[in-house]
């Protein structure tokens, strides 16, 4: 999202862009995460790969914007030289001065980076819990929501270019609103973008816990706009540990809120994220967390070994669990949740599915279905038959299945 806002005001101002181009550029701007350890790592060795490219005259300027950048700035400055400029988070606007042009009108401009036909929504900014893992809070700052006529607006321009799924992004969705009127106010931003003509699914991405309130369940149940999926990132399930992460919830509202979601969307797709080897997580605790992930049968999950981030609360505990057992960890519950999806998909042959065209390769054409969100989630391979195109909407028949991917026939109906 901040990549697309940039991206928007650059072509404003007479550049021309290429999203993750390759071969010679002008200028080549680096957005960085500074989150965890594997993407710190990422984005340095990007950057370093940049230099070299710029010292061989394939690249003409490199400049480093994102959280890696605004958390460790001068350090890089001083590592890294060569880089031309370095700008932190909420700084778009700085890369087009340092670029000497002028973008007095055009700050809303935004140019997509994903396929037409979906698009993200960042619905604020910053973060105002206190997981004592998170450097996030110290990089992007408190939370700030964007307004929703403003939401709503950028929606509607969306919709107009040919967006019909829009997935809703934060840090955490749970909290949108508090801020600005001290309740959540989640649903009612729903049932706004559900007005927007042209907008088919609307997607939701990293919920907290905490907050996510009994309106917006009974909303995802009864609006045919919502998609029946939530991401919701619980880390852990283990009390001691859940306490330590100063989390604000325990296994017992865990429990609550999943059986809520359940209950009243049985369809639902949950998708979750993990993480392994936090300080003092002992043998008994991970055996806890994998019992949860057997018992619960989240249709996708993700997992990050712990890794202690300078200034966050944990980073006093130290980092005791050694990296080959957190590894060992991360291994044992992904191969765990592979057999859960893989049951879960294969209990969908033989049904048909609405499936949103994101693409076309040479024997299949590939899309999605309500229950699956790009690049993270599974892809559905449409034997290629039929005028089906992408951005269009079809249904398919699924005919077979593997842990991460369905493969279906077209039903002869284009949605
Ligand atoms: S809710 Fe997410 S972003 Fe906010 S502090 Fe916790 S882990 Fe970090």
């Amino acid at each position: 999202m901040d990549s697309e806002k940039l991206l928007g005001q650059l072509p404003a101002h007479a550049f021309n862009l290429e999203h993750e181009g390759s071969g010679s550029a002008d200028i080549v701007i680096v957005n960085t995460c500074g989150f965890i350890q594997d993407a710190k790592e990422e984005s340095i060795d990007t950057i370093l790969e940049l230099v070299e490219a710029r010292k061989a005259g394939e690249v003409g300027q490199v400049l480093v914007t994102g959280c890696l950048s605004q958390r460790y700035m001068e350090e890089l400055k001083m590592e890294i030289p060569e880089v031309d400029a370095w700008f932190g988070v909420h700084e778009p606007g700085d890369i087009v001065e340092y670029l000497k042009v002028n973008h007095h009108d055009k700050q809303d401009a935004r140019l997509l980076s994903t396929p037409s036909h979906f698009a993200y929504l960042k619905i604020a900014e910053g973060c105002d819990r206190t997981c004592s893992f998170c450097a996030i809070p110290m990089i992007r700052g408190s939370y700030v929501s964007v307004a929703i006529e403003e939401l709503v607006s950028e929606a509607e321009m969306l919709s107009a270019k040919g967006v019909k799924e829009l997935i809703v992004i934060a840090q955490d969705i749970s909290y949108y609103g508090v801020d600005i009127s001290g309740k959540p106010m989640l649903a009612e931003l729903l049932r706004a973008l559900c007005n927007i003509d042209g907008i088919e699914w609307i997607r939701l991405h990293y919920a907290y816990p905490n907050h996510f309130s009994d309106e917006t369940i009974r909303l995802m149940a009864s609006e045919p706009k919502i998609c029946k999926y939530l991401d919701i990132p619980l880390q852990h399930i283990n009390d001691d540990l859940l306490k330590s992460m100063r989390r604000g919830h325990n296994r017992e509202n865990i429990f609550a809120l999943l059986s809520a979601l359940r209950n009243q969307i049985p369809d639902l797709a949950l998708r979750t994220t993990m993480m392994v080897g936090y300080p003092g997580e002992t043998r008994e605790m991970f055996q806890e967390l994998m019992d949860f992930v057997a018992e619960v049968r989240f249709d996708r999950l993700g997992v990050f070994t712990y890794s202690p981030e300078e200034g966050t609360r944990a980073y006093e505990l130290g980092d005791p669990v050694a990296e080959e057992l957190k590894k060992e960890r991360a291994r044992d519950i992904m191969e765990l949740q592979e057999s859960i999806s893989l049951e879960i998909n294969q209990s969908k042959v033989g049904k048909t599915f609405k499936v949103l065209i994101d693409r076309e390769e040479v024997d299949y054409f590939v899309g999605r279905t309500e229950y699956d969100s790009p690049e993270v989630d599974n892809e559905v391979l449409i034997k290629k038959e039929g005028p089906l195109v992408p951005g269009q909407f079809a249904r398919v028949l699924v005919t077979a299945a593997d842990a991460f991917e369905l493969f279906a026939t077209w039903d002869g109906d284009s949605l």
